[in-house]
């Protein structure tokens, strides 16, 4: 018999173990504070959403626009240093509706996340929820703005952005 297949230590839990409350379980809720360090590129990208500007980079060998920014081009395998302030417009590259919550509970109103390419850029999804919208109306290549929340509940957040809700055409 290989090592793989032995039978593991100890004495497996029955169902009769927690029927008989011979297992306890206790709920712990630590009180801890973090902070996470976000990077230069994400950083600037997060400080931008806070005054209400969604910044990118790009690249300055193949001129390639992405959002979020990244310090690194993984097309040309060099560094990135040029900004670019985006416009909040862009398109529904792929979406989903959602009946479940972010916490798994159900829900009768479906959220819709989707991938979005922000106008300008490319081949670079950008993750966000659509509002405003019935799910059957939507479709690839939708267009989209944001919707942001007040300039004063900003917070250097993604939900800086609220939502994107579909727009009218405009070349
Ligand atoms: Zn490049």
């Amino acid at each position: 018999m290989s090592k793989h297949l032995q039978k593991p230590p100890g004495v497996p839990l029955r169902e009769e173990d927690f029927e008989a409350q011979r297992v306890l379980s206790v709920m712990y809720r630590p009180k801890m504070r973090y902070s996470w360090a976000t990077g230069v590129a994400i950083g600037r990208f997060l400080k931008g959403l806070r005054a209400g500007k969604i910044i990118g980079t790009q690249c300055a060998h193949c001129r390639r626009i992405v959002v979020p920014p990244r310090v690194f081009c993984e097309w040309c395998f060099r560094p990135v240093n040029d900004w670019v302030d985006l416009p909040d417009t862009g398109i529904i590259n792929t979406f989903s509706v959602s009946y479940i919550s972010t916490d798994t509970t159900k829900l009768k109103t479906p959220i819709i996340p989707a991938v979005i390419e922000i106008d300008g850029t490319t081949h670079a999804g950008f993750l966000h929820v659509i509002g405003e919208a019935k799910p059957e109306t939507l479709k690839i290549g939708t267009r989209v703005k944001a919707v942001w929340a007040e300039s004063t509940k900003r917070r250097g957040s993604i939900t800086d952005i609220r939502y994107f809700k579909p727009a009218e055409w405009k070349p």
